[in-house]
Formats: structure tokens, C-alpha cells, sequence
């Protein structure tokens, strides 16, 4: 996928293109910001660029993306390119680990064969263990002139002080929640209505937003709706029930994150940010009471409470107690909005 058929991310890709333009391109870039954002799809961009046969001139030079060389590194097979993951990537802890590496001392060690570079894309490097990482330094430090490393994380904190060093940080930025719906409307084509619940909870993530249902996201909008603005709250045996089932079906992560959408949509409507994106549209004419009632500062307050039972997981904080009082709260501010529904 060349550069123009990146979605975002001009910042980044204008600085990688004029770097190769001027031949200002360094040896080693660490790509970091958000997963699936785009970042990985630069990187093989930059590569394709560099390897293309047929480069594109003009005012935005790119890899022409059908040639030889662009399909080779879509595929992973050209022979002056490495892409190197975890390995185990499906398992709990995914690491990169030495071998992989040593794979890596191989690639470099000759000029390249075809093109003018060797590149060498390390997704995840976050992953790398000590003896990787340390490894990856040793070359990172001396680096054979063709070579280029491009490293991506999304937990830049994560790697050795000693490689962030040796790396040109680019950082990638979420992207505008209008890109992504315009995206899925016109190149996922999804219908205008299910575009924009996707795209309001995509985070800015293009990758995100094409694994996300439009179907599971709605059937959650109904059970978190009616679970947070539900008649239950009137009665306490109900809202002990409810936190219980909550807990015990391990529920309470998933919970406090549909809920903070509902307390989100509130407050933008309370503060009249009506042109956000809202996470509980269909329940628009209710969310607008809810705003007129409640103030802003009493949302602010719930919505700290839900971030004070979210840390508290960690710290084995009492879930179920911490959730009753968190509707107890809610029911205080919604007592006279109640009979709206
Ligand atoms: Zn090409």
C-alpha cells in the first residue's frame, strides 16, 4: 500500500518523504502511538517506496504499488526486506526473542541485492526480550550504511532508553473520527448509520474500526443503556442483584466502559457540544432530559467514581460494593429524571 493510499497520518509520511527526497533519511525510526492506527502500513509504505522499480515522481513522490518489488514487500518476500513480530503472537505474552534477531545480523550483513536499502521492520519491538533487545542495540549502534530500521510500538515506554536513542521518534496521532467514517462509508461500504456508530467508537483507530461489528455494537448499546438508565435503579434488591451478576460474570471492566460513553454523551449534551460524536444516539431525546437535570459537575463526579472502581481492579478494590454505591450515586442525581423513560 503506497503512501496515497494511507489514510492520516500526512505529518509523518511528509516528513519520511522529503527525508528520502533530500537523501536525509536516518537509520533507524521508531514509529509509536496507538495500536492500529496506521503505523505499521507507513512503515511497508516507506519500504515500498524505497524498493519500488518504477517510483512515482511529481509532486508527492510514491511507490507505484504494482510492480515486482511493491508486491514482493507487500507479501513479505522481498529479499532486501525483513519484517520480524512475535512470534508466539496469539499466546498472552508475545515476544520477539534473540533468534529473530540473528536474523536481522543475516539481513544486513551484505549490500542489498536488488535495491538501494535493506530494510528491516520490527513491529511490536516493545515485545523484544532483554537478550533481543540488547542484541538489536549492538547493530543499531554501528549501523551498516544501506540499512534502515523501522521500529513500531505502541508502548514506546516499554523499550530499552538505550534503542529509543538510536531512533528518529515519529509519533502517530489518532485520526479525525470523520476521516474514519468517510473511509468506511466509501471504501468498506457500510451504510451511513452503522459508518458513524463504527467510527464513534474507533477511537481514531482505523484498524480498530475495521474489526468492530456495527450488529454486537448496537446489541451492547441496548444492555448498557438499560442497565444505566434502567427502572432497577429504583430498588435496591435489584441493584444488589445487578452488581452481583455483574462481578460474577466478570462483567464490571466492560461495564465501566459503556457506562462512561452514557455519562460522556450527558455531559457533552450539558456543556451543548451536540455536534460531538455520541456514543447512545438513539437515545438522544432521553440523553438531552438527563443533561437538563443533571449538572455538569455531578457527571464529572460520577464519571470519577468509574475511573476510582476501574484502578481499584488492580488493587482488588471491592467490586461489588464499589458498583452498588456507584447506582446509589447515579440514582441521587436521577431521581426526578426516573419516570422520563
Ligand atoms: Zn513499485
Amino acid at each position: 500500500m503506497p503512501f496515497n493510499q494511507i489514510i492520516g497520518h500526512q505529518r509523518p509520511i511528509k516528513w519520511l518523504r522529503t527525508a528520502v527526497e533530500t537523501s536525509h533519511l536516518g537509520h533507524a525510526y521508531l514509529f509509536h502511538g496507538e495500536p492500529a492506527i496506521g503505523k505499521r502500513h507507513t512503515a511497508m509504505a516507506l519500504t515500498q517506496f524505497l524498493l519500488c522499480d518504477h517510483p512515482q515522481g511529481g509532486s508527492t513522490p510514491d511507490a507505484c504499488g504494482t510492480c515486482r518489488a511493491c508486491h514482493q514487500v507487500e507479501q513479505g518476500i522481498h529479499p532486501d526486506y525483513l519484517m520480524i513480530q512475535p512470534e508466539d503472537g496469539q499466546k498472552q505474552n508475545p515476544k520477539i526473542k534473540i533468534d529473530q534477531i540473528r536474523a536481522i545480523e543475516h539481513l544486513v550483513i551484505y549490500r542489498p541485492l536488488i535495491g538501494s536499502h535493506k530494510v528491516c521492520l520490527i513491529d511490536d519491538a516493545d515485545t523484544m526480550t532483554p537478550e533481543a533487545a540488547n542484541a538489536l542495540l549492538k547493530t543499531l549502534e554501528d549501523p551498516p550504511e544501506h540499512c534502515l530500521f523501522l521500529l513500531i510500538t505502541s508502548r514506546p515506554e516499554h523499550l530499552l532508553p538505550t534503542i529509543h536513542s538510536r531512533c528518529i521518534a515519529l509519533r502517530f496521532a489518532p485520526l479525525p473520527i470523520n476521516h474514519i467514517d468517510e473511509f468506511l462509508k466509501q471504501q468498506a461500504t457500510m451504510d451511513s448509520r452503522d459508518a458513524r456508530l463504527v467510527s464513534t467508537f474507533s477511537e481514531g483507530r482505523l484498524g480498530q474500526a475495521l474489526h468492530l461489528d456495527p450488529e454486537e455494537l448496537k446489541v451492547k448499546l441496548r444492555q448498557y443503556w438499560a442497565l444505566l438508565f434502567g427502572e432497577h435503579l429504583t430498588s435496591t434488591t435489584q441493584v444488589f442483584d445487578m452488581s452481583e451478576t455483574l462481578v460474577k460474570s466478570n462483567q464490571v471492566a466492560e461495564a465501566i466502559y459503556w457506562f462512561q460513553q452514557g455519562l460522556r454523551d450527558v455531559l457533552l449534551l450539558s456543556l451543548d457540544e451536540s455536534n460531538s460524536p455520541m456514543f447512545y444516539r438513539d437515545q438522544e431525546p432521553t440523553l438531552r432530559q438527563l443533561a437538563q437535570r443533571i449538572s455538569p459537575s455531578a457527571i464529572i463526579e460520577l464519571s470519577q467514581e468509574l475511573n476510582h472502581l476501574e484502578r481499584g481492579q488492580q488493587r482488588h478494590l471491592n467490586m461489588q460494593i464499589g458498583l452498588e454505591q456507584f447506582f446509589f450515586h447515579l440514582h441521587d442525581q436521577l431521581d426526578s429524571v426516573l419516570a422520563l423513560e
